[in-house]
């Protein structure tokens, strides 16, 4: 059996780093007919472990998500989107992993750690925060995942869930291999793994407020193109300027499938001579192309809110029956399972 699991952040509308970091490849997957099985979940609880005090931002962004997906070509005829907190059974599954994980172990991830320190959570880590990599590991292994298609910022994520399904498996699997062990995928394009934000920072992100949003009308998306770091020695058209760094040709790289034409800009701008403005205008037309019917195939949706309610609540009955024929194995595996 092949089966995906992944999700998204209900914290605020989906970017463009989503897009090229998991989005485009769950798509490409989705369509391939290759998987058994495909869950997308809209990780709410996870959320809610940064965003405790501001559960309306949560509740508002599910539709937000489900939007965004159904916008770039996710479908619930083929996969199964659904609401993480909705489903019990995660919850149980993260209780009893939390006996096969030390605390110094979670305190080494060091995308929590860096996530830490963004969140100035360094004097006081919310106990559900520092175990959020347990919850995902119960995510993952609660649909037999074999296959997770997220960016480079998960991978911490992945390894983490490996360690536990090997630590099940020998602790309680008497030889049987009772959860199954996944793998991440990461897109095969460099720069896609880890998109940086317009400011040029490590990685697009809704905290960091450094996005284009999958949802954002054209004339905001070509100001915020204006606004992208390039090369501040590149002063004069005439200069010879610097693609490393350079969040515009990263950006190309990411999205433009024209690669000779990229690379002959890049000799261009490097030998000085081709402008920012060019560049950016350039960009600006390769990002319409591609979110412009996104755009369009979310507004249709947006005007039925209760539909896609509706697939979510479906999705998620689906989802919860898959959980718990794999927490009952668990349980059975555990020796818990008293009235069976
Ligand atoms: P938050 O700031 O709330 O954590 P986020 O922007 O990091 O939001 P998540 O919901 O945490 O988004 O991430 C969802 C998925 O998108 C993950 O698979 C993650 O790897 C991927 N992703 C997020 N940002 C990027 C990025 N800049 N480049 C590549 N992939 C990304
Ligand atoms: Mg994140």
């Amino acid at each position: 059996m092949k089966i995906i699991l992944t999700g998204d952040r209900p914290t605020g509308k989906l970017h463009l780093g989503h897009y090229v970091g998991s989005l485009r490849e769950r798509v490409k997957l989705q369509d391939s007919g290759e998987f058994d099985e495909i869950y997308i979940m809209i990780a709410d609880a996870q959320a809610l472990t940064d965003h405790a005090g501001t559960p309306a931002t949560v509740r508002e962004n599910i539709l937000n998500v489900a939007l965004d997906y159904l916008g770039v070509g996710l479908d619930p005829k083929k996969s199964t989107i659904f609401i993480q907190s909705q489903i019990p059974e995660l919850f149980e599954l993260t209780a009893y992993y939390m006996n096969l994980v030390t605390v110094s172990r979670l305190e080494r991830n060091p995308t929590v750690k860096a996530e830490i320190a963004q969140k100035n959570f360094e004097t006081s880590i919310p106990a559900g925060f520092l175990c959020y990599p347990i919850s995902q590991a119960a995510d993952i292994t609660a649909f037999d995942a074999t296959t997770v298609p997220v960016g480079e910022d998960q991978a911490p994520m992945l390894e983490q869930t490996r360690e536990i399904v090997r630590k099940f498996n020998d602790t309680y699997g008497n030889g049987q291999e009772v959860l199954v062990e996944p793998d991440i995928l990461l897109p095969s394009n460099n720069v896609c793994k880890r998109l940086p934000g317009l400011d040029g920072k490590a990685k697009m992100s809704k905290t960091l407020g450094n996005c284009i949003y999958l949802s954002d009308p054209a004339d905001e998306v070509a100001k915020k193109v204006q606004t992208m770091y390039t090369d501040p020695t590149h002063i004069k058209v005439t200069d010879p300027g610097h693609i490393e760094g350079n969040v515009v040709f990263t950006y190309l790289d990411a999205f433009c499938t024209d690669t000779a034409a990229v690379n002959e800009m890049k000799e261009h701008y490097q030998r000085g001579g081709l402008g920012d403005v060019k560049v950016k205008k350039y960009l600006l037309n390769v990002l319409e192309e591609m979110l412009n019917p996104i755009r369009e195939r979310r507004k249709q949706y947006e005007s039925d809110p209760a539909e896609v309610m509706a697939m979510l609540k479906a999705g998620t009955a689906k989802a919860k029956e898959k959980a718990a024929t794999v927490l009952s194995k668990v349980k059975q595996a555990m020796k818990i399972d008293y009235f069976a």
